[in-house]
């Protein structure tokens, strides 16, 4: 077998038990685990399976496409996927049992034909905006909203009630209550109109691991499930025992002897302080590898952690490996495990100004991606 450029290993087993970690916390509400963006870049079939092996008993993406996706794997567990256009796969979504956000009086319409069409109820949740003013109907349109409900009574079921928070990353927040309070009347002003509402869900990562009085009776967390953390002022994932599940492999392709003062990569954003040695290492921006970490990025090479020398090029980027006993061919660890002494996402996230998630969900797809410890 050759070695690719570039891998990610998804430790599948680690994702598993992160699940079963959070659903052991959280002790009676029921866990979504979210899957959008290729299961935030780990891939999304085996990620869901591994997420239901945990103990995940709902599925949820952002997109249509993605939920539909998850139905032609074969997945039967309850699916939510709450962004569409217009004019989006409704009619797909509803055969195939997939439930879906309303979020306007517009795609409650469009949900309704939809089901009309093909002669079968649709499962819907309330996206109620409660403050992030985001996607979801305000609490002022929600009893418009619920009036139009009304209407619709042979083609719409709803299932449940969802919103989302501005600044659960920031535990006292002053807009946390508010929007709890905004929630649970919406809730009951479900309830009253004769909804019965299954579940009822608000917490992201951020919530799941630091606001337990958001939990009502099912969770929604989406990053920690990849062991990465929602914010600095939560935790570290392993603070929590969640365990990263990416760690991206490279290697070293070609090593030189330059002297001193020598320039690095493109414009010479680094410069040699002594004769080295440099290691070329083929991974990129078209990667995923941020071009912001230029002179930043951390990298874990024969037990020693190196900055990137100069710019990240689209495709390759340097170390100055100094006097490091190292040959052609020796493994790099982007990021992974801190507690195997890597660099962690969250690292990354800091070198290049952005945020873990940034970095794990956009880990190009010429990098590898390796599956290990998988729990079915
Ligand atoms: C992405 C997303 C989540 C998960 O957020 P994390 O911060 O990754 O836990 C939950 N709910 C909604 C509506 C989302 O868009």
């Amino acid at each position: 077998m050759t070695t690719p450029h570039c891998t990610a290993v998804i430790d599948l087993g680690a994702l598993a038990e992160n699940v079963s970690t959070l659903v052991k916390r959280i002790d009676g509400p029921e866990l979504m685990a979210i899957v959008k963006a290729d299961a935030y870049g780990h891939g999304l079939i085996p990620c869901a399976r591994a997420a239901i092996a945990g103990g995940a008993t709902w599925l949820a993406t952002a997109l249509l496409s993605e939920a539909i996706a998850l139905r032609e794997a074969g997945i039967r567990e309850p699916v939510l996927a709450w962004l569409y256009t217009a004019d989006d796969r409704f009619m797909e979504c509803i055969s195939r049992d997939i439930d879906i956000a309303v979020n306007s009086i517009g795609s409650l319409r469009a949900i309704s034909s939809a089901a009309y069409n093909v002669n079968r109820r649709a499962r819907v949740h309330i996206k109620v905006d409660t403050g992030l003013s985001r996607n979801g109907v305000t609490a002022d349109d929600l009893d418009a909203l619920i009036v139009e409900l009304g209407k619709h009574s042979e083609t719409i079921e709803v299932v449940g009630v969802m919103s989302h928070f501005a600044y659960a990353d920031e535990p006292t927040n002053p807009t946390i209550a508010k929007q709890i309070a905004v929630f649970t009347e919406s809730v009951d002003k479900l309830t009253a109109a004769g909804f019965e509402l299954q579940v009822r869900h608000l917490s992201n990562s951020a919530a799941t691991l630091g606001l337990p009085n958001t939990y009502f009776n099912l969770v929604r967390p989406g990053v920690a499930l990849y062991g990465v953390s929602p914010g600095e002022q939560v935790g570290t994932p392993a603070e929590h025992m969640l365990k990263p599940v990416m760690t991206l492999r490279s290697s070293v392709v070609l090593l030189k002897n330059v002297p001193s003062d020598t320039g690095v990569s493109y414009a010479h954003q680094y410069h040699t302080s002594s004769d080295t040695r440099l290691a070329l290492i083929p991974v990129g921006y078209a990667d995923g590898i941020p071009r912001a970490a230029s002179n930043k990025g951390p990298v874990l090479l024969n037990g020693r952690t190196f900055t990137i020398a100069g710019r990240v090029c689209m495709d390759q980027f340097v170390l100055d490996v100094g006097d490091l006993d190292v040959s052609v061919g020796d493994e790099v660890v982007l990021f992974g495990d801190p507690s195997r002494g890597e660099p962690s996402a969250e690292d990354w996230g800091s070198a290049a100004g952005t945020i873990g998630y940034e970095i794990i969900t956009r880990i190009g797809p010429r990098v590898v991606r390796e599956y290990i410890n998988s729990p079915f």
